[in-house]
């Protein structure tokens, strides 16, 4: 079975074609490229949900193929839930990992409420009908930035149960522990009951 991924970023599908694999599920992902769709789908909702939506029912609505999209957001506690949808460009358009994070630290410097949380929301559109699955993270953002790894905000979150950084974890721990991990398994468990049905 082909199912669509809805997004041009090529590290993320490998990601996900690898998971599929490891759960020993034969589907085979195509990235947005693979099916002629080059150029990124505009993301103009309000919320995670609804940017998912867009990406998933683009695609089903132009080609007929399945398709799943994810969309992820920090959610600081202090700043009521911000950056959540606006995550990606929290410091301009550019998209700077470094301008985000140094926002994010400016304007928590006095609070001691530091609880945040990643959410992705992956949308699935199958066989015309729409299902949605949640994977998130609890913890608390650090005080300075921590460790290389990774990318986006990774060295300034401390997942819960842990004392280290995602940017200071082996890939093969933050991916086991993820948002996203935790949003694609939810995805898996429902495509498996769909196939052996
Ligand atoms: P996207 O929806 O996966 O593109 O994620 C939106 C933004 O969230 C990215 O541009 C990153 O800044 C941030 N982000 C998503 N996942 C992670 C992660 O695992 N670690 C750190 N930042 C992330």
């Amino acid at each position: 079975m082909n199912l669509v991924f809805a997004s041009n970023n090529q590290h993320k599908a490998e990601e996900i074609r690898h998971i599929f694999l490891a759960k020993g599920l034969n589907i085979n992902i195509l990235s947005l490229s693979d099916i002629g769709i080059n150029q990124d789908i505009e993301e103009n909702g309000k919320t995670l949900e609804e940017n998912a939506l867009i990406k998933s029912n683009f695609v089903y609505k132009q080609m007929h193929i399945n398709c799943f999209a994810d969309d992820t957001g920090l959610e600081i506690d202090a700043l009521n839930g911000s950056p959540g949808v606006n995550t990606a460009r929290f410091a301009g358009e550019d998209k700077s990992n470094e301008a985000n994070i140094n926002k994010v630290l400016l304007l928590l410097k006095n609070e001691t409420n530091r609880n945040a949380k990643f959410r992705t929301i992956i949308s699935l559109n199958y066989e015309n009908k729409l299902y949605s699955f949640e994977g998130s993270i609890n913890g608390v953002i650090a005080k300075q930035k921590m460790g290389e790894k990774g990318f986006g905000y990774d060295p300034i979150f401390i997942p819960e149960g842990y004392d280290i950084s995602f940017a200071q974890m082996t890939d093969n721990l933050k991916n086991s522990l993820s948002h996203r991990y935790r949003a694609i398994n939810k995805l898996i468990e429902f495509l498996n009951i769909k196939i052996i049905k």
